[in-house]
Order: C-alpha cells, then sequence, then structure tokens
C-alpha cells in the first residue's frame, strides 16, 4: 500500500513519474490537472468553470479542486493506494487535504518534491507543447508556483513527510529514486 504526493514546479516530471510508479505498483495516478483538462475537452460545468484559470497559468479556484478530491479518493481503485500529482497546490489545499485524510482514517506515506533549475523547467514546458504552455503562460505558472505552491515545502517539511529528490536526472534514476526513498520509508 502506497500514498504518495508528488511535488514540484510545473514542468518538473511529476506526471511522467506518476505515471511510471502508477504502472509499477498498479494504484491509480491521480492528476487533479489532468481531470481538469479533461473536464475542460468535455466542456462539462467544471470544465467551464476552469478554463480561463487555466489558460492564463492561474490555480483554479480552491472550491473547485476540493470538491473534486474526496470523489477520487472514495473510488474502488484508490482503496489500495494512490498517487497524488499536482494536489495540494497552496494551504488551503493541504488543510482540505488534512481534513479528508482524517475524516477517512488515512494518512500519505511520503510527499516527494522534484527539484528542478527554472532554465530547464521553462524549457521542458515549452517543449511539450500543451494548450497551456506558450512561454508568457509557462512563466506566468512558475510565478504561481512561487507564490503559493512552494510555502508548502516548509509546512511538510516541519511535519518530516517532505523528501527532496534530484528531478534533474534521467527520468528512469528519478524513477529509481523514487522507489528508493518510498522502499526506506516502508521499512
Ligand atoms: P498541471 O497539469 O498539474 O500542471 O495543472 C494544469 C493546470 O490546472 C494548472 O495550471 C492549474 O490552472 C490547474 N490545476 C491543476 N491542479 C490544480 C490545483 N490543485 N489547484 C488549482 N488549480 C489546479
Amino acid at each position: 500500500m502506497v500514498r504518495l504526493i508528488l511535488f514540484g514546479p510545473p514542468g518538473a516530471g511529476k506526471g511522467t513519474q506518476a505515471e511510471a510508479l502508477a504502472q509499477t505498483w498498479q494504484i491509480p495516478h491521480i492528476s487533479t490537472g489532468s481531470i481538469l483538462r479533461l473536464a475542460v475537452a468535455t466542456q462539462t460545468e467544471l470544465g467551464t468553470k476552469a478554463q480561463a484559470h487555466m489558460d492564463s497559468g492561474e490555480l483554479v479556484p480552491d472550491q473547485l479542486v476540493i470538491a473534486m478530491i474526496p470523489e477520487r479518493l472514495k473510488q474502488e481503485d484508490a482503496q489500495v493506494g494512490w498517487i497524488l500529482d499536482g494536489f495540494p497546490r497552496n494551504v488551503a489545499q493541504a488543510h482540505a487535504l488534512d481534513a479528508l485524510l482524517q475524516q477517512m482514517d488515512q494518512a500519505f506515506d511520503l510527499l516527494v518534491n522534484l527539484e528542478v533549475p527554472d532554465n530547464i523547467l521553462v524549457a521542458r514546458m515549452l517543449n511539450r507543447g500543451r494548450g497551456d504552455d506558450d512561454e508568457t503562460v509557462v512563466r506566468r505558472r512558475l510565478e504561481v508556483y512561487r507564490a503559493q505552491t512552494a510555502p508548502l515545502i516548509d509546512f511538510y517539511r516541519d511535519r518530516q513527510q517532505l523528501v527532496n529528490i534530484d528531478g534533474n536526472m534521467e527520468s528512469k534514476a528519478v524513477t529509481a529514486a523514487i522507489k528508493n526513498v518510498v522502499a526506506q520509508y516502508g521499512d
């Protein structure tokens, strides 16, 4: 049973790593960004409300994102573990996650913080060519990360739930490093 939060700036490789680890451990990869992109593509009410925020590189309002999580964590496939990618992204979301996990009588094992230098992040995001990846939006997403999301590093470090991993290695080496800290945690 693994419950892991993958944390880090946009472009750090959270999605790629989450995908690989979810395969290995046969647990769901829960990406709020992917859920939101699907909602936008299928023009649901959530998608309609989220789109402008996503297109400009801002965070989608907390009440919309926070509401997605209990629904997802309560599904059958998430009872054997999960990897959260892209949530929580600010202090309010971190508190909401605490409250939810407590209510579900669960806890996450670790929060893995993928560290990657800014210049590499920008290059990676511009390379993947997603709709919200033009240069202005990319820079805004990084600013939003620094201002609203990065403060969570101290929040989780104080609670000794944070592990830093160098995300600027070959993808397979990053996956191996994450598996290694999770294995140590289990001992
Ligand atoms: P991501 O795929 O995680 O980079 O997310 C893409 C976009 O979706 C972000 O730039 C935000 O606009 C939105 N988003 C994803 N997760 C969250 C979240 N936890 N809180 C607010 N907005 C989010």
